[in-house]
């Protein structure tokens, strides 16, 4: 006899799409048989991997047989001493993902409600739809978090928000005042999720470093990635900063070894690069300037983004201009299942990725 296995699922799991990655240049030559392929569709850094990363990396080659480090104290008290907190605040993840995930199931159950802006990061309602809980999306305010209609959407099955700043895909982002008084109305039992993914791209300090407000909120966990600044994207590691307590209960459910020793080492060597970040981010203000200018060009209008992205609005069905461009080569992200459909986003690259963008629209528009 044989069996519906998509009704024995746990019911959050039906109703889940899978999460959907920008398209691989391995894919598309596959596909349309072309080489020369540009990639601005997932966010990464386009400078390589850091030099001192490649032989932080090579030096783990000897012990590669082994396990690594379960508790990551080398990376974590590098980055406690960068943060100036202790190390048992700290959560290592496969990727920040990897902990967004640690979080909710951590702390929400089926019969909760969990609050996140429209046009967020996909992966909020994915790892709390996973869990069976109620979605909350609010609507968005010119694109962001519009945080007082979440503080509004509270009830008393609330029990965690997430908030990107700087958001993905819309690069939108908020400054200390309004955050601030964001996190003193929220209620202390509710768990409030701050995503900094791309905060280091951000320094003339309009986003607040929320890190260092965990002493007066002890309900809100900060997630970071190396995967974008830093250019770890492949290496897949992440951290959340949170109360001790928070992180020891974080700790009991995350899988042992969960980051590789490679990962691990690239951590700690990432931190101590400090030309390779500087470079990553005049690298992106350049290159951002180089899509908003084509942009005003092509009369295109634009989210202005704090991040290494910026989400242009094509004033007509974005899909098939991103056909044209694959076929001219060059990989950015549709963004229509964030409910932007005239909207792609593009990562900023290297300046001649960049131009291949630019002069790909111009023809195909
Ligand atoms: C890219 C991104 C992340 C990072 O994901 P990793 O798993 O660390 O690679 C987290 N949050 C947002 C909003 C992102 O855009």
């Amino acid at each position: 006899m044989s069996c519906d296995y998509i009704q024995l699922a746990n019911p959050g799991v039906q109703k889940l799409h899978p999460y959907q990655a920008g398209k691989p240049v391995s894919e598309l030559e596959r596909e349309l048989g072309i080489s020369d392929i540009v990639k601005l569709a997932s966010n990464e850094n386009p400078n390589g991997l850091s030099e001192k990363v490649k032989q932080a990396i090579e030096k783990e080659f000897k012990d590669g047989c082994r396990y690594p480090d379960a508790n990551g104290h080398y990376l974590k008290s590098a980055l406690a001493e960068k943060f100036n907190i202790e190390t048992s605040q700290i959560t290592l993840g496969n990727g920040s993902n990897d902990v967004l995930e640690m979080i909710a199931r951590c702390f929400v159950l089926p019969h909760h409600e969990v609050i996140f802006s429209q046009h967020a990061f996909c992966v909020y309602p994915l790892v709390s739809q996973a869990i069976g809980a109620t979605l909350v999306e609010v609507p968005a305010k010119e694109w962001g978090n519009d945080l007082n209609a979440m503080l509004k959407a509270i009830t008393d099955k609330t029990k965690m928000i997430f908030v990107a700043n700087p958001n993905n895909p819309t690069g939108t982002w908020l400054g200390e005042a309004p955050l601030k008084e964001f996190m003193q109305k929220v209620p202390k039992n509710i768990i409030v999720v701050m995503d900094e993914a791309y905060t280091e791209y951000v320094t003339d300090g309009s986003i607040p470093h929320t890190i260092d407000w965990l002493s007066e909120f002890e309900n809100l966990v900060v997630t970071k990635t190396y995967s974008k600044a830093y250019g770890l994207a492949s290496l897949r590691v992440g951290y959340a900063v949170s109360s001790e307590v928070i992180c020891g209960l974080l700790n009991r459910l995350r899988q042992p070894f969960n980051v590789n020793s490679f990962a691990l080492a690239a951590g700690i060597a990432a931190l101590e690069d400090h030309a390779y970040l500087e470079k990553a981010i005049v690298v992106n203000q350049n290159g951002m300037e180089q899509i908003k200018a084509s942009c005003k060009d092509l009369g295109l209008s634009f989210i202005p983004s704090a991040g290494n992205f910026l989400t242009v609005d094509y004033g007509q069905n974005a899909m098939p201009i991103y056909e044209k461009l694959l076929h001219k080569g060059v990989i950015v992200r549709p963004v229509a299942n964030y409910q932007m459909p005239n909207h792609l986003r593009i990562s900023i690259g290297l300046e001649f990725e960049n131009q291949r963008y630019v002069d790909a629209i111009t023809q195909v528009l």
